[in-house]
């Protein structure tokens, strides 16, 4: 597999075209970013680890049947994936009252909610990623109807499949982020899922084992990284 030319630079990974057109390779960066780039630094090695963790939950989720854009690990931080069209929402799923959630309504931060909440964002910088609903998203052409019903159900899945696996580690999966591609006409599970786009909690201490920490300024952003990889590769 040959890498070719860098289709796209985002804020945490670099996609670059193969001599498959079917393929892409990602290669994570050590960038880190929060608050739409108001934020800016670097979590040393955080490149290996989100790369790591993401072969890991997709290998876990594909034998598990959601259909994952990700082929194979090519190397600490790049792997090989399948060259999706991304569709431009970004799915958020919460179990726990955290974040944005807890701020917009009032709810204190770790409070446990009745139900799982899904939320939908239109992946958009320059708008600053607004919350949107299914019919903003149909209304707008983000993606049909079919597709935001496949999305959700693939969403709520994952959420069981991952819930467990974090608990089994000690960990409590309280929201995440995904985002989902179009390949060979079949919505796919895309982008990645690391301490980036998952907010994860230790079961005994409720110590914050993810981008909080360096969103929030509370130290040992490295190391939190690391012990998260370890506890899943355990
Ligand atoms: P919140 O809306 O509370 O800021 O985020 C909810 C969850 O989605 C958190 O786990 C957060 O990490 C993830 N998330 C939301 N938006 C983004 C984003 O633009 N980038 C990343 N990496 N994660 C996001």
């Amino acid at each position: 597999m040959k890498k070719l030319e860098m289709l796209y630079e985002g804020k945490a990974k670099k996609v670059y075209k193969t001599d498959d057109e079917k393929k892409y390779i990602v290669e994570y960066k050590d960038d880190a970013t929060a608050f739409n780039g108001v934020k800016k630094g670097t979590i040393e090695d955080k490149g290996i680890v989100n790369n790591k963790m993401s072969a890991v939950l997709f290998k876990i989720l594909e034998e598990k049947g959601v259909p994952t854009h990700f082929e194979e690990l090519l190397s600490d931080r790049e792997s090989l994936v399948k060259a999706v069209k991304i569709l431009p929402i970004e799915v958020i799923v919460r179990n726990v009252a955290a974040g944005s959630l807890a701020k917009r309504l009032g709810v204190a931060e770790g409070t446990e909610m009745k139900t799982t909440v899904l939320e939908f964002c239109y992946k958009n910088d320059e708008l600053g990623d607004p919350m949107i609903n299914d019919y903003h998203i149909e209304a707008i052409e983000l993606a049909t109807k079919e597709q935001v019903e496949v999305v959700k159900k693939y969403a709520f899945k994952i959420n069981e499949i991952l819930k467990e696996y974090f608990l089994e580690r000690g960990m409590k999966l309280i929201d995440f982020k995904l985002e989902f591609g179009v390949f060979d006409g079949k919505v796919i599970l895309a982008d990645e899922i690391s301490p980036d786009t998952c907010r994860l909690w230790d079961v005994e201490t409720n110590k914050k084992m993810d981008k909080d920490r360096f969103r929030r300024d509370l130290g040992d952003v490295e190391k939190t990284y690391q012990e998260v990889l370890e506890r899943l590769e355990k």
